[in-house]
């Protein structure tokens, strides 16, 4: 059963999805198939001195999908299983995400294949300033603007800066985001996603749930973008039942202590320590009892498989792609309402838009400032897509009709540039 799930790729997956929006939008076979290649697709070979006197080799991807509305824009990320079609796949996504956010940005993304919990924090450093080695080149704060994503932060940002700063002697901040305080960068970017995500999960569950006060929320993923989104929840009175991470879950009827859970993880290593609860797999959290489910991990993780078992109403998608395209239909179908990642996960580079911008403007925004920028483009954002849906696309799901928004952006200013 893994197998088909994994076969079945993310990059296949979002062909499908902007397939099906091609249709609705009338796009012809030679547009679809420029949006569905990227524009450049740089692979490069990263070698390391381990700190055990041995040559460690990694391959790296940097995917620039479309340039139609700017610079290209996106983070990257170190994981395992890290594949070019992966990275193709999530640019893709980011530019539909900064479309439908109305940033001046195209879509990019990078990643490398590595576990990074197997690296020291020597090697670490290493590994991040020999890959900006490898594509200095095609960054920019005019080009290309990375930014953290999965297992990468602050610390990741800092070493590239420094190195792209050493390679081309030009002092320009504004190249990477989510980058310390320190270098530029702006408090909130930290928690912006998983702001974003609350702030969205909220106003979806005021329109289609009843509420979020007493909602019962489950959350995959304890990273920068789970955790955030399990506090700010938290705080507007959701009550978080299940949590977890790559080794397990707890589920606790009663409610989880957020900030209790992430000590336990910050000594022990895992949620799944968490004293008060039942322990369950990964795979048992995403079918268990709640009213709203945030994947907050990886992509394709709710499919044909597991989707008829959802037993959430609202599914928030803290990640990129956890849902596949059968899994969007069987939702739709069973009347499940789906917030797709390009709106729910989108505070993130709403964060890093804030930081870039502040980077232009030399430092001129307070943090509260930035912070109500971010809140305040990601509510006019699902108010927009809210109306369009009802309007326009109300027998289609959330998905399509953000999509829509987005690859119509694309599609005219391509158009108005004589692209296509
Ligand atoms: N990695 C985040 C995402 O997938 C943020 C990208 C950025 O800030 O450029 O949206």
């Amino acid at each position: 059963m893994m197998e088909e799930v994994l076969s079945s790729s993310l990059y296949t997956q979002q062909v499908k999805k902007l397939y099906k929006v091609g249709e609705l939008l009338g796009l012809d076979n030679e547009t679809l198939e420029t949006l569905s290649q990227p524009e450049r697709i740089i692979q490069v070979k990263i070698q390391i001195r381990g700190s055990d006197g041995k040559l460690k080799t990694f391959m790296g991807w940097r995917s620039q999908h479309n340039s139609a509305l700017g610079p290209y824009k996106g983070g990257i990320r170190y994981h395992p299983n890290v594949t070019q079609d992966e990275v193709e796949a999530l640019s893709m996504i980011m530019t539909w995400k900064n479309s439908l956010l109305l940033l001046p940005y195209g879509g990019g993304k990078g990643g490398i294949r590595v576990d990074p919990k197997k690296l020291t924090k020597e090697e670490l450093e290493q590994l991040s300033r020999k890959f900006i080695q490898a594509i200095y080149k095609y960054l920019g704060s005019e080009l290309d603007i990375p930014a953290p994503d999965v297992n990468t932060d602050s610390q990741t940002m800092a070493w590239y800066l420094d190195e792209y700063i050493k390679i081309t002697g030009n002092v320009d901040f504004a190249v990477f985001t989510g980058k310390p305080v320190e270098l530029g960068g702006i408090g909130v970017r930290l928690y912006s996603t998983g702001l974003g995500v609350a702030t969205i999960a909220k106003e979806a569950a005021n329109k289609f749930i009843g509420g979020i006060e007493e909602a019962r929320v489950i959350i995959q993923g304890f990273g920068n973008v789970g955790y955030y989104a399990a506090k700010f929840l938290s705080d507007m009175g959701a009550k978080i039942v299940g949590i977890s991470d790559s080794k397990g879950g707890v589920i606790n009827e009663n409610g989880i202590d957020v900030g209790k859970a992430m000590e336990i993880k910050e000594k022990t290593g895992s949620v799944t320590n968490y004293p008060e609860g039942r322990k369950v797999t990964n795979e048992e959290l995403l079918i268990s009892d709640c009213n709203i489910l945030v994947p907050a991990a990886l992509e394709n993780v709710i499919n044909k498989f597991n989707a008829p078992k959802i037993k959430a109403k609202l599914i928030v998608e803290g990640a990129n792609g956890p849902l596949t395209a059968d899994a969007d239909e069987i939702m739709r179908q069973r009347g499940i309402v789906v917030v797709p990642d390009i709106l729910a996960n989108a505070g993130g580079v709403v964060g890093s838009y804030v930081e870039w911008a502040n980077n232009k403007m030399g430092q001129i925004i307070s943090d509260e400032e930035a912070k109500k920028l971010i809140v305040d483009r990601m509510n006019n954002a699902f108010n927009t897509l809210y109306d369009y849906h009802q309007k326009k696309l109300e027998d289609h799901d959330l998905r399509t009709a953000a999509m829509a928004l987005a690859v119509d952006r694309v599609v005219r200013a391509m158009k108005a540039r004589g692209l296509l």
